[in-house]
């Protein structure tokens, strides 16, 4: 299935390199911790994530006197689902609801509100695109693409134009024409940062006005094969934008999908959906256990 493809490379590489080390040592012993913490590592699952699930592990093989490989990598597993915990869904049950779509160019912002717009007008839902990236011509270009892609309303200013009128409008023709979410885009400028923030605040403020009382997500969109550079990137967003869920693109793009337990632990932000491929429906709800699944079964 979708993600188990999607996560085959961090299989091939995370998961096997566990597995050889597993099989390598004949007693688990202080050496096998340290080699396995820094395959971790290696795998972007985050220093202080890695050391966490070692000491998770060592304490449960100490209790238990595992030594059987499957056995403990089946520990692992549980370990990391665990730290995972459970799948969210979109908060977005009112009528109208909205999600803001927010994180740095070419992460996979386009793509992801296509793909999403895709999967909630497949649930019956109906979706309306808000084109506030006003920064670049191609951005509102782009969303044009997917809204005829995903068969779904945009509303389009022309570039340079005030991104909060955009999502103004854009609530204003949600409401008016009966739409269950509206989706809007935003610009992904971080070399601006300043001038970024303030025009997510802007945006957020028109958000919190004209949406009052209506489910609102702020959906993070990170480049799961930017590895640990996608957490920083979330922190320079989370002081700013409220923050509600994580998109995570491209880990079909990397061996080192470890990155998702590090967003997790280190972020405390939920992953909503992660991508795996640059089809339509290459967008997939996050799921711990199918994730655990996927990498160790
Ligand atoms: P934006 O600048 O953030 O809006 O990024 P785009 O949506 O234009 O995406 C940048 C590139 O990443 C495009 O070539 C997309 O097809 C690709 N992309 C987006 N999501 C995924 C994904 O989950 N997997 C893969 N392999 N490519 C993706």
């Amino acid at each position: 299935d979708k993600i188990k493809n999607g996560l085959k490379k961090t299989k091939d590489n995370m998961v096997k390199q566990v597995e050889t080390l597993l099989n390598s040592f004949t007693k688990i012993d202080e050496e096998f911790f340290e080699e396995l913490e820094e395959t971790l590592i290696m795998s972007d699952v985050g220093v202080a994530t890695s050391v966490k699930i070692c000491d998770l592990l060592r304490e449960k093989i100490k209790e238990t006197g595992a030594t059987d490989p499957a056995q403990i990598k089946g520990m692992m597993k549980e370990i990391i689902s665990g730290m995972l915990t459970g799948g969210e869904a979109l908060n977005i049950s009112t009528k109208p609801s909205i999600i803001l779509v927010i994180g740095v160019n070419g992460v996979g912002k386009t793509t992801t509100i296509g793909k999403l717009a895709a999967n909630l007008k497949a649930e019956g839902k109906k979706v309306l695109l808000g084109a506030a990236d006003t920064f670049r011509a191609a951005a509102i270009e782009q969303l044009e693409i997917w809204s005829d892609r995903a068969g779904v309303e945009l509303i389009k200013h022309k570039e340079g134009a005030d991104p909060a009128a955009v999502v103004f409008d854009a609530i204003s023709a949600g409401k008016a024409r009966g739409c269950d979410v509206i989706i809007c885009d935003t610009a992904g400028r971080l070399h601006n940062k300043k001038n970024l923030m303030d025009e997510l605040a802007k945006i957020s403020r028109v958000i919190d006005r004209e949406m009052e009382g209506c489910d609102k997500e702020v959906l993070l969109v990170l480049d799961a094969t930017t590895g640990q550079n996608a957490v920083s990137q979330a922190k320079q967003f989370q002081e700013a934008a409220g923050i509600t869920g994580i998109v995570l693109t491209k880990l079909d793009g990397t061996a080192r999908g470890g990155i998702v337990i590090a967003i997790k632990d280190e972020l405390g932000l939920p992953v909503k959906y992660i991508g795996v491929g640059e089809q339509i429906d290459d967008l997939q709800p996050f799921d711990p256990q199918d994730f655990a699944n996927a990498l160790f079964d």
